[in-house]
């Protein structure tokens, strides 16, 4: 029977409570546990689809055309396993589910409450699709003390009475550090178990992030007033790479823990060899090269989470440090791109919306292809590397996206567009956001003898799309005669989804995002790949 653990964090957001989620489903399945991992959301949006990604950081899709949040993102790059629709919840999505349920009179006229009604479609989710795993790891949203959290508190409180000996609890805190008294802060740590405690939940296990190490002493408070064994408080001290993290609570002990905690004996001991080498390989690489990447969120790095793992990926695959020079494309459009783009090994446009960037997004894919600098453009940035060649190679020189409005040369639009006859149909304003997407995993048929078909050593991959936007079939033929490949196409034939460009030693563009299937111990092939290229361009420069 399946354990569940569950994770609550305290006193403070943004502690890495889904790292340290991913870090503890990593060191089980290192001791050769079945793992799996979820996340239950308290806010109201259904789903992250449309949230800003200056607020919320990357959207993140599963196979199953699910938008998540990051966090499933870690729990992938951590453990290997696919996330799926199913392990990610929202407050909304519960709401959502019951009030459709009410509508429809499936509740004969009773009143619909949040207990039962909302916790027990909680618990529901929680429990579903074990799939045999030894342990399914919940990671719950928010802080303690959120309004919106004390449902899905409720509901896993529950749980650990139904469940018995069979659920634990983690609470994950901050001991911060105040340098005027040089003394490292129990008390937050306190009150937040103590609030924890207040809602009926006792924690197994209480994790501590922490600047420095926390001495014996202060450890030994915390588990005197938080009710649990002295080994029982993990501190979770700042790391140099994220990928130290299971190494650092292993040595911490959390994974002894946890199994003390279900009082599981004699587990094999974990097998982390693989971590180490990984570390290693991130601490003391043997070069460094430099990608610009291109973009419009640029200011904060958390809304291209996947892309920076797969571009560390592809340097730990080549020995390097890969630095990346965050550049907002909006300077390409008043200044020369040279001063910013001269000295980089590489340069990546990655997914993006609306026209505000586009322009010099366009400028740098300009410089890319005529300074042989490696370029790889992943969905916008593929686009725009398109209608680039449509300009600059094929001569189609009001080349454009519909999706900045109506245009004569739509060599990027909606496929309902090119497919309506005589002239654009325009899509609605009010059309509904979250739906109109090509979401998760699509196959795509590559070109034989392709740099592309190389590279993946396959002729059909699958890959997680997240766009409205295609490039148009029927500008096909134009762009092959000026020289681009259409280097993989969907199964019918009817959609691009890769191009490269054959006279550039390494420039290619997917439609889709491989960033978001990179993992550290199987890093993406066209990300290993880009960043060789980066290097040898590093050396000949
Ligand atoms: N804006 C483009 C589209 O909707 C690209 C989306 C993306 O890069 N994810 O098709």
């Amino acid at each position: 029977m399946t354990r569940f653990i569950f994770i609550t964090g305290g006193v403070v957001s943004s502690l890495g409570k889904g790292l340290a989620s991913a870090a503890l489903g990593a060191l089980l399945q290192a001791r050769g546990y079945k793992v799996r991992l979820r996340k239950l959301d308290p806010y109201l949006n259904v789903d992250p689809g449309t949230m800003s990604p200056y607020q919320h950081g990357e959207v993140y899709v599963t196979d199953d055309g699910a938008e998540t949040d990051l966090d499933l993102g870690h729990y992938e790059r951590f453990t290997g396993v696919s996330s799926r629709k199913s392990d990610n919840v929202t407050s909304g999505q519960i709401y959502q589910e019951i009030i459709t349920k009410e509508r429809r009179g499936d509740y004969l006229g009773g009143t619909v409450q949040v207990i039962p009604h909302v916790t027990d479609a909680i618990k529901q989710f929680a429990l579903d699709q074990q799939d045999d795993c030894d342990f399914i790891l919940c990671e719950i949203g928010g802080t303690i003390g959120d309004i919106e959290s004390l449902p899905f508190l409720e509901a896993i409180r529950q749980l650990g009475n139904e469940l018995d000996d069979h659920a634990i609890f983690i609470h994950l805190t901050l001991v911060p550090f105040i340098a005027s008294a040089g003394e490292l802060k129990t008390k937050p740590t306190q009150h937040s178990v103590k609030e924890l405690r207040g809602i009926g939940i006792q924690p197994d296990i209480v994790m501590c992030r922490c600047e420095q190490p926390i001495p014996e002493d202060e450890r030994r408070k915390i588990a005197l007033f938080c009710n649990v064994r002295n080994e029982a408080v993990i501190p979770a001290v700042d790391v140099e790479t994220i990928y130290e993290v299971p190494l650092h609570y292993h040595q911490a002990g959390l994974d002894s823990q946890v199994l003390k905690s279900f009082r599981i004996e004699n587990a094999p001991e974990p097998d982390l060899g693989a971590w180490q080498e990984v570390v290693s390989r991130v601490k003391e690489p043997e070069g460094e090269i430099t990608i610009a990447v291109v973009g419009k969120y640029t200011g904060l790095k958390d809304a291209y989470k996947s892309l920076t793992e797969a571009l560390t990926h592809g340097g730990i695959a080549n020995n390097v440090h890969v630095k990346i020079e965050w550049i907002d494309s909006e300077v390409f459009e008043s200044e020369d791109a040279v001063i910013y783009l001269e000295n980089v090994n590489g340069i990546l446009v990655p997914g993006g919306f609306g026209e505000r960037g586009a322009e010099g997004k366009i400028a740098a894919v300009n410089f890319a292809r005529t300074h042989s600098v490696p370029y790889f453009g992943i969905c916008f940035g593929m686009q725009l590397a398109v209608i680039e060649a449509a300009r600059n190679l094929a001569g189609v020189t009001s080349a454009t996206s519909t999706e900045f409005g109506p245009c004569d040369d739509p060599i990027v639009g909606l496929m309902t567009e090119w497919e309506v006859e005589g002239g654009l149909e325009k899509r609605s304003a009010d059309s509904e956001m979250g739906g109109t997407l090509r979401l998760g995993a699509y196959d795509a048929a590559l070109k034989p003898g392709s740099q592309v078909a190389e590279i993946y050593g396959s002729e059909t991959v699958s890959e997680r799309h997240r766009h409205r936007y295609e490039v148009n079939i029927n500008f096909k033929q134009q762009l092959e005669e000026a020289g681009l490949v259409f280097s993989g196409m969907s199964p019918a034939g009817d959609l691009p989804e890769i191009i490269e460009n054959p006279d550039h030693p390494w420039f290619i563009g997917v439609q889709f995002h491989p960033e978001l299937k990179s993992r550290p111990f199987d890093p993406h092939p066209l990300f290993v790949s880009f960043i060789h290229a980066a290097l040898e361009q590093s050396r000949l420069v």
